[in-house]
């Protein structure tokens, strides 16, 4: 028997429309991700921190399309600049070079430590796959080296222990592949380590490093889980010593983590380094910065093939990297905007300041009503954990009372706090005290219906 959702009597019409899209899309959605039990909501409209459904119920929304809406929804200074861009191109791309981004990439040189040079791409997947390409050129290697738990992307070679199963501490992490699909001889490439035990790390490491093409990291586990203080700095050592390209996926932490990123917060600056989310101001973006020598292996130039093909340079030359969309000006046009809101002092510490406050009143008000949990999170990304241990990997979200955390999802749902089933929550410029207020009297409501 299906549970029963806690909205089911006020849903009726994303009922309805979750099953027409059953009928034309597996499973309904167009990601998995975006699918819950028994079935998604539908939105409608939103406006800065809310969301509207399309029952016409509104939601104070913590998810934020996966943290990428850092200043909420419809941020007035984005929507101009998307229409300004629009109306003065004449259409919404040229296919060709354009200004907007050139202005992006001196931005991200000038803001993000590990960047010289920049490339773009339509998403977060495409940036990492890029940034390990260029990584196993720069080697001439095959293998890469991936944390468990950490989600760069759906393809082949990164779809491997995203998803955790319990494991002694201090053994190293199988390496599992998390798709039917995915080619035996592709998962055998790829090394998985334990995310903040640097010495199994260090001993994989060990084992492998003559074959390491790359090392790639979520310099915070899934947006919410810190490294431990020397985590970062040892891991940069060791890929330093041994030559092997370190790239940080900031697809998450990059302008949410301050306009340096995690890199300039914890001072760790990795060889590439992969963007996407807040960067496209809601529209789909990814970028591949680094240091340019390593970067200018994808130049057409450098073969002498500046005609290029209409693929671009493809001689064993070059390095290649393409896309139809790439530097969108529409999307540019959106992420310059965002930006340049970010950049205004106090930005970011209003957000942190306002997410301390949920995620401490959250805590109390859990405390209080006798249960045990934690929240976990660092800067404007946090977590909720039924348990009292110590946090530090995806092995110890494992060890929660997920269950209960499932159950309390749906209730908040049900109060009006938009948040997908056992994920993050994310806040943005328009969390002010007003709705971070309004989420804990809401919480609490949630809070008060849950059993044990
Ligand atoms: N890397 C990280 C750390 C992410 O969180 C995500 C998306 O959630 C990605 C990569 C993939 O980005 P996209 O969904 O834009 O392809």
């Amino acid at each position: 028997a299906k549970p029963v959702h806690p909205l089911l009597d006020r849903t009726r019409r994303s009922a309805e429309l979750y099953e027409e899209a059953a009928r034309y899309m597996p499973g309904g959605v167009t990601a998995n991700i975006k699918h819950f039990d028994p079935y998604p909501l539908f939105m409608e409209s939103a406006s800065g921190a809310r969301l509207y459904d399309v029952d016409s119920n509104d939601y104070i929304d913590y998810n934020l399309c996966y943290g990428a809406l850092m200043l909420g929804h419809g941020h007035p200074q984005v929507l101009e600049a998307v229409r300004e861009q629009l109306s003065r191109m004449g259409t919404p791309v040229f296919g060709t070079p354009h200004e907007m981004e050139v202005e992006m990439a001196k931005k991200l040189a000038a803001l993000v430590p590990g960047v010289e040079t920049v490339r773009f791409t339509n998403s977060g997947m495409e940036a990492t796959l890029f940034a390990l390409r260029l990584a196993r050129a720069w080697t001439g290697k095959r293998k890469v080296a991936k944390f468990e738990g950490h989600y760069h992307g759906g393809y082949d070679q990164v779809l491997v222990s995203v998803s955790t199963r319990e494991r002694k501490r201090g053994a190293p992490p199988e390496a599992r592949a998390d798709s039917m699909g995915v080619p035996e001889e592709i998962r055998e490439q790829t090394v998985v380590l334990p995310f903040n035990d640097w010495e199994t790390t260090e001993s994989v490491l060990d084992r492998q490093a003559e074959e390491l093409g790359a090392v790639i990291l979520e310099p915070v586990q899934a947006g919410f889980i810190p490294p431990d203080p020397e985590f970062l700095s040892k891991l940069r050592e060791y890929t330093h010593r041994h030559g092997i390209p370190l790239i940080f996926d900031e697809v998450k932490t990059g302008f949410r983590m301050g306009l340096s990123g995690a890199q300039g917060r914890f001072g760790v600056i990795p060889d590439l380094t992969a963007l996407g989310k807040v960067l496209g101001g809601g529209f789909p973006i990814g970028a591949v910065g680094g240091r340019r020598e390593i970067m200018e292996l994808a130049s057409p130039v450098r073969s002498g093939d500046i005609l290029g093909g209409d693929k671009g340079a493809q001689g064993s030359e070059v390095l290649f990297h393409s896309g139809t969309y790439n530097g969108h000006p529409t999307v540019l046009s959106a992420g310059l905007a965002t930006i340049r809101v970010l950049e205004k002092a106090g930005a970011f510490e209003a957000v942190e300041k306002a997410t301390t406050k949920l995620r401490q009143g959250m805590e109390e008000i859990l405390l209080r009503r006798g249960f045990i949990a934690q929240s976990v999170g660092t800067g404007t990304i946090f977590n909720l954990v039924f348990g009292d241990h110590p946090v530090r990997e995806a092995q110890d979200v494992l060890r929660s009372d997920l269950t209960m955390r499932r159950r309390l999802d749906h209730l908040l749902l049900e109060q009006g706090i938009y948040i997908k089933p056992l994920n993050r929550f994310s806040l943005s410029t328009a969390h002010v005290d007003a709705e971070v207020n309004e989420t804990l009297t809401r919480f609490e409501a949630g809070v008060k219906q849950l059993r044990r």
